[in-house]
């Protein structure tokens, strides 16, 4: 029986390493290389919209990134899986991800269970036909993002926020309690970049 607990306890411990902690962690997502993309298998890449390409009050890729978003575009399918803030009306949310398919020609999913609900993850696979261990999910959010793609077995990137203070202010208590699981494991002090679990 006691080994029975040990064991238990054990793949417990493994199974929320698993889910918990990204595969790469970048404090910028320029520092993102094609080839290490490559080197894993992967083909398609789907990106969080706020604080990963966007600030949530803009409707356009923010500057700092676009050439890198472009860069990933050129090189892999693409498409984006977005709660678009909680606090935005589904109408506000709708038009602000149609202004990125516009202006991108990004595929944007607004899936109505958020992340990191399956169910949008599950769509993001469809769009791109591939499967899961072949596509990068971009993030910037450990209990969205990370967690979400590591459960639908996506190779999760987390990258450090655009802005924090752009962040609504329920957002900022949870990105607290985020960092404060990856600073136990060193993910902000990456002994060369990127790093990798
Ligand atoms: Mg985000």
């Amino acid at each position: 029986m006691k080994l029975n607990r040990s064991i238990f306890r054990f793949s417990y411990l493994a199974l929320q390493r698993r889910y918990v902690f990204p595969k790469i962690f970048l404090k910028d997502i320029n520092d993102l290389e094609i080839d290490v993309l490559r080197s894993h298998s992967i083909q398609g890449v789907v990106f969080d919209i706020d604080q990963t390409l966007s600030l949530p009050n803009e409707n356009k890729i923010n500057e700092r990134v676009l050439n890198s978003f472009l860069r990933i575009q050129s090189a892999f399918k693409v498409c984006a899986l977005s709660n678009l803030e909680l606090a935005m009306s589904s109408e506000a949310a709708f038009s602000r991800g149609l202004e990125f398919e516009r202006l991108y020609n990004l595929r944007v999913i607004l899936p109505k269970l958020k992340k990191p609900h399956p169910s949008g993850f599950r769509l993001a696979r469809r769009y791109l036909n591939l499967k899961p261990p072949h596509i990068a999910f971009i993030g910037d959010r450990l209990l969205t993002d990370t967690i979400g793609a590591n459960y639908s077995r996506f190779y999760s990137i987390q990258v450090a926020p655009l802005d924090i203070t752009a962040d609504e202010p329920t957002i900022r208590i949870f990105r607290r309690f985020e960092n404060l699981i990856l600073h136990t494991h060193n993910f902000f002090h990456p002994k060369s970049s990127p790093t990798e679990e």
